[in-house]
C-alpha cells in the first residue's frame, strides 16, 4: 500500500473543527499530498478520530470470545439447554466456562448448581454478566473450600444452610476463580490477537485495558512494537502494600504503556453490592458492601501511593457512597490524574466536586441496569442514576468505554445509549441525562486519549496527529441514533487499514 493516503470525506475533529478531506503519510496526519493514493468511499462516509474504549478487559475479552455466552438467555431452560449443547461438543475433562447470565432477564430466580446436573460431572463455572458472581456445578463445589466466607463475599445458602453453588464478590473471586485452570500463555496470546481483530471490526483503534502484571509481562510486552492497537494498561494487581515496580520499570512505547492501577471500592447494583448512602429499596437490610482496600480503610493511602509514583489510581465506584469515598480518596490529586470508574450513581452534593475530574463511564451499563434500577434505588433516587449530563455540565472529563466482556465493546452501541437513553428493553430512560453526538464522540476520542495518556495528537485528526481514524457510513451528528445508528466502514491504526467493510 502507498505510504501516502488521501480520503475525500467530511471530517469531525475535536481539536481543529470540521473540514473536508483527510490525508496521511507514514502513519501521521498531513496536509494534502498530491501524490497520495486516493481511497474511494461510499457517499455519506464520514471520518472521526479513531474510537477509544476507555475501560475494557482485553485479554479476558479475547478469552471470552471462546466462552459460552449466556447474555441473551431469558429463561432457566434456555441456560440449561445452551450449557448442555456446549457440554456435548467439549472434550472430556475440559472445564465449561460460561458468562453473561443475568437473572433479571428471567424474573429473578437465582441459578444454582442443580441447573448443571446430569452433565457427567463436567466442571461448569458460569459468571454473571457483571463478573461479580458465579454459579458452579456440584463437581466444582466438591473441589472448593466453602467452610468459611471471605470478607466482602457471600456463599449463597439454601434454607437448610447448604451452599447452592452461587458465589458472590470475594467468594467468587477468591474461592471459585483460583480453582479454574488458567489458560496457558499461548492461549492468552491467541486471545489478545482475537480481541484486537474483534475491536478493529467495531471501529476501535485504542483502549484503556485492565490487566494483570503477569499478562503485561508475558503476553503484552512482547508485542509492544507491533501491537496493531494503542493500549493504555491499568494494572489490576492490588496487593497491599502495592509493588509498583512493573508500572515504573516497564518500557512502553506509543502502542503499549502503563497508565495506572485499579482498586475496587464496591460491587454492583445488579447484585446489590454497590455501596449506597441509604439502604436498597428492594432489600432494606443492606446498603451494599465496601470491598478490598476500601473495606480495610486503605483507599486513600493506596490512591496517594499510586499518584506518588506518577501513575493514575483508577477506582471502581458504582454506589453513591462508593463514589463519595473515591472522590475523598482523590482529595490531594490536584493534578486531575485519578479516575473514577463506572460512577453509576452519584448524589447532588458530589456532582459539584467533579469539575476537571476524570469520570469513566460505560453507557451500555445504563442500558443494562436501567430496567432493574427503579427497584434497587426506589423512584426517589433515580435522579442519581447515570448522570452523564450533570457530570458534563459540572465540567467533568467524561471518558466512555464498555467494560467488555461484561457488555459488547461496540462504541457505536455505547454512543447510542449515551445519546438516546435507550435501555435494553427499548425504553428511553432519563433522556434529560443524554448527551449530544459530539459530546459522546469526545468521550470516545480526545477526552479518553488525554485521560489515558495516549500519544500526543491521538483523539484528534489535526496535522501531525497519529493517523488513527474510524470511517463511519454517515455523519453521527445528524444520524437517527434510535433507528439507524452509524456503522463502521473502515478502521485505521497508525496509517494501516486494519479493517474494511467496503
Ligand atoms: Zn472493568
Amino acid at each position: 500500500m502507498a505510504q501516502a493516503v488521501s480520503m475525500d470525506v467530511p471530517v469531525w475533529c475535536p481539536a481543529s473543527g470540521d473540514r473536508h478531506g483527510v490525508h496521511w503519510s507514514d502513519g501521521t496526519i498531513v496536509d494534502h499530498d498530491p501524490g497520495a493514493q486516493v481511497i474511494d468511499l461510499p457517499a455519506g462516509a464520514f471520518a472521526v478520530p479513531g474510537l477509544i474504549d476507555g475501560h475494557l478487559h482485553l485479554i479476558l475479552g479475547g478469552l471470552g470470545l471462546e466462552m459460552l455466552d449466556l447474555s441473551t438467555c431469558t429463561s432457566r431452560a434456555e441456560v440449561e439447554r445452551r450449557v448442555r449443547d456446549r457440554h456435548a461438543g467439549l472434550d472430556a475433562g475440559r472445564w465449561l466456562i460460561a458468562h453473561g447470565w443475568n437473572e433479571d432477564r428471567w424474573g429473578g430466580e437465582q441459578p444454582t448448581a442443580s441447573w448443571f446436573d446430569g452433565l457427567d460431572d463436567r466442571h461448569v463455572v458460569a459468571w454473571r454478566m457483571d463478573h461479580h458472581a458465579c454459579v458452579v456445578s456440584r463437581s466444582v463445589m466438591a473441589r472448593l473450600d466453602l467452610s468459611s466466607t471471605p470478607d466482602g463475599g457471600e456463599i449463597v445458602r439454601d434454607g437448610s444452610g447448604a451452599p447452592t453453588g452461587l458465589l458472590r464478590e470475594a467468594a467468587a473471586w477468591h474461592i471459585a476463580k483460583p480453582a479454574i485452570p488458567a489458560p496457558s500463555v499461548d492461549e492468552r496470546r491467541a486471545a489478545l490477537d482475537a480481541a484486537v481483530r474483534h475491536l478493529h471490526a467495531l471501529g476501535v483503534t485504542g483502549v484503556g485495558s485492565m490487566e494483570y502484571g503477569i499478562d503485561l509481562q508475558h503476553v503484552l510486552a512482547p508485542r509492544r512494537d507491533d501491537l496493531p492497537l494503542r493500549m493504555a494498561v491499568t494494572l489490576l494487581d492490588r496487593d497491599w502494600p502495592l509493588d509498583v515496580t512493573p508500572g515504573v520499570t516497564f518500557e512502553g512505547g506509543d502502542r503499549l504503556w502503563v497508565v495506572g492501577y485499579k482498586s475496587f471500592v464496591d460491587g454492583t447494583l445488579g447484585s446489590r453490592t454497590a455501596r449506597m448512602h441509604e439502604p436498597y429499596a428492594d432489600e432494606p437490610s443492606t446498603r451494599g458492601l465496601w470491598t478490598e482496600l476500601a473495606a480495610d480503610g486503605l483507599l486513600r493511602d493506596w490512591a496517594e501511593h499510586v499518584l506518588a509514583n506518577g501513575l493514575s489510581p483508577s477506582m471502581h465506584a458504582i454506589g453513591d457512597a462508593a463514589f463519595t469515598a473515591a472522590l475523598d480518596a482523590l482529595e490531594r490529586d490536584d493534578r486531575r490524574i485519578g479516575r473514577i470508574e463506572h460512577a453509576q450513581t452519584a448524589c447532588r452534593s458530589d456532582i459539584a466536586r467533579c469539575a476537571d475530574r476524570i469520570i469513566s463511564m460505560q453507557p451500555l451499563h445504563k442500558a443494562d441496569d436501567a430496567p432493574s434500577a427503579p427497584s434497587r434505588l426506589g423512584a426517589s433516587r433515580m435522579d442519581r442514576f447515570f448522570r452523564f449530563r450533570d457530570f458534563a455540565d459540572a465540567g467533568a472529563r467524561l471518558v466512555f468505554g464498555s467494560d467488555w466482556p461484561i457488555v459488547t465493546c461496540c462504541p457505536l452501541a455505547g454512543m447510542r445509549a449515551a445519546i438516546t437513553g435507550i435501555d435494553r428493553t427499548g425504553a428511553i430512560v432519563a433522556p434529560e441525562q443524554s448527551l449530544t453526538a459530539s459530546e459522546a464522540l469526545l468521550a470516545y476520542t480526545l477526552d479518553a486519549a488525554k485521560a489515558l495518556r495516549f500519544p500526543e495528537g491521538c483523539g484528534t485528526l489535526q496535522h501531525g496527529a497519529p493517523a488513527d481514524l474510524t470511517i463511519l457510513d454517515r455523519d453521527p451528528r445528524t444520524a437517527d441514533w434510535v433507528h439507524a445508528p452509524p456503522r463502521v466502514l473502515m478502521t485505521v491504526v497508525a496509517g494501516e487499514i486494519v479493517h474494511r467493510a467496503i
